[in-house]
């Protein structure tokens, strides 16, 4: 008999789902994570970066203070701090996650797990200089961050870097990248107090998502002092006596740190692991192919998360790549196992939300993803100011749009960009997976006053 029934390579939010769940229905579960537990989002993901966008709320709030009678003398960020506070909530959690596997039964293993091979049908994992032998093996190793080859590229941080470390406030912050992990961080710097620019080779940031979020949440962006530098290209990176400058195709941009946010592949965690030798199928990004109960071309081995190929769900990597997806995904993968309960992630109406200030939100087709799927479309859209920013006379805007699919009447896109998105788009995910019609959002009565009944309350569609 192998020695478990089950080996989870990485812990982190996927290993973790599943290795928690499979050993709940009675599995000999093992994880190797060579990290820290809790994975991407824990350490060096979701929360420290969640942490410091509310550290960057208060300056937002602070703004608008004076207007609602509240004198505040100056405040001053100690950045230090709140980067000491953050990673202290980190440990505290990653010691969370330690205890949850151990109540679970679950054996944790230290170190780079690799897969030798085969004993019959069994998988043969190296981990810790020891060899132990796995009836099914889960692959969760999440991605890591690509940095380009370039001259100059090793005076540039990633995401892992500003999210872990502990450093002096930079003055100037350039941030090379426009999907939704730089957009973040620039954002969250930028109301922090650090002098940010955006380089991104498109018109406009966030590719992928619909053209008005994309178009609004760059110009709310700019309004609140973040600079974007559209269209250009990075050619190189050079140290001076002044500290960094990032070469583009349209000029230097001076800065005295340099992020890169150009993406984040499998292939670093995924080369090397053994899976070329056993004939595991992946794209060129390392991803593994997997099936709809994440099985790989190698039975027995299967792949959740930010390393697989989501079962071919994968259309946009900013969308699917995400916390509940790997989670959701790993207790399919042993609720099928362990459970006889085989079921399926429902991918269509995955909320996603892009926490700048303001934040953004959407779930489901942008309106050109519709139109291109040869869907006749009908588009609702509002801009208005929030009721906060009437007392300041701010200049903040919130935006709302929907798409709806006019021979089922079934909305399938719904984006904004505003305060509280990620709150917003999580409530209508659950409507929007049940099926909800667009005269069942007409139909329910708005909660008043909160910028969510502008949902409910638009009734003619742009341009009609
Ligand atoms: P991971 O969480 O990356 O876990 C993989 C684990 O495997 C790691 O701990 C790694 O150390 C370990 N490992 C790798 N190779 C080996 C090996 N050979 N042996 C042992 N261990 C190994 N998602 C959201 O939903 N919301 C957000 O707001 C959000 N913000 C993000 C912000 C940033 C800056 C980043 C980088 C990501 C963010 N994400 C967010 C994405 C989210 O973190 C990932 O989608 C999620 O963590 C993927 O989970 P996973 O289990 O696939 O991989």
């Amino acid at each position: 008999m192998a020695d478990y029934d089950l080996f989870v390579i990485g812990g982190g939010s996927g290993g973790v789902a599943c290795a928690r769940r499979a050993a709940s229905h009675g599995a000999r579960v093992a994880v190797a994570e060579h990290s820290r537990l809790g994975g991407t989002c824990v350490i060096r993901g979701c929360v420290p970066k969640k942490l410091m966008h509310y550290g960057a709320h208060f300056a937002d709030m602070f703004k608008v203070a004076r207007a609602y009678g509240w004198d505040l003398d100056e405040p001053q960020l100690d950045f230090e701090r709140l980067a000491r506070a953050r990673n202290k909530e980190i440990t505290r959690l990653n010691g969370i996650y330690i205890a949850m596997m151990e109540k679970a039964g679950v054996t944790v293993i230290d170190g780079k797990a690799t897969i030798a091979g085969r004993s019959g049908d069994d998988f043969i994992v190296e981990v810790a200089g020891r060899q132990v032998s796995a009836r099914r093996v889960l692959v969760a190793v999440g991605a890591s961050p690509v940095l380009p080859k370039m001259p100059g590229i090793d005076h540039v941080v990633s995401s892992d870097f500003v999210l872990e470390e502990v450093f002096p406030q930079p003055e100037r912050l350039v941030v090379v990248g426009a999907g939704y992990i730089g957009l973040e961080l620039a954002s969250i710097f930028s109301w922090l107090g650090t002098d940010t620019t955006v380089v991104l080779r498109a018109d406009l940031p966030l590719r992928g998502f619909d053209e008005d979020l994309r178009h609004d949440l760059a110009a709310q962006l700019q309004l609140g002092g973040l600079k974007l530098k559209p269209h250009a290209m990075t050619e190189c990176v050079e140290k001076t006596a002044h500290g960094l400058v990032v070469q583009t195709s349209d000029g230097p941009v001076e800065g005295d740190m340099v992020l890169f946010a150009t993406g984040r592949d499998p292939m670093p965690s995924t080369r090397g692991l053994g899976l070329e030798s056993l004939g595991v199928g992946m794209n060129k990004r390392g991803a593994i192919h997997v099936d709809e109960a994440y099985e790989s071309s190698v039975p027995g081995l299967y792949a959740v998360g930010d390393c697989s190929d989501h079962a071919g769900h994968a259309f946009n990597a900013s969308i699917h790549d995400l916390t509940p997806i790997a989670i959701a995904e790993g207790r399919v993968v042993a609720e099928a196992l362990f459970n006889d309960n085989p079921h399926k992630v429902f991918y269509e109406t995955t909320p996603t939300a892009i926490f700048s200030l303001p934040q953004a939100g959407a779930i489901g087709l942008t309106e050109r993803d519709a139109r291109a799927r040869g869907l006749d479309v009908e588009v609702y859209r509002t801009r208005f100011r929030p009721m906060l920013q009437t007392l300041p006379d701010g200049q903040e805007r919130i935006t709302m749009k929907l798409v709806v699919d006019k021979a089922s009447d079934k909305v399938i896109g719904l984006h904004m960009v505003g305060g509280d998105a990620a709150e917003i788009v999580q409530g209508f995910a659950v409507a929007m997976t049940a099926g909800a019609t667009k005269a069942q959002f007409d139909a329910t009565v708005a909660l008043h006053p909160s910028a969510a009944e502008e949902f409910v309350t638009m009734y003619t569609p742009v341009g009609g």
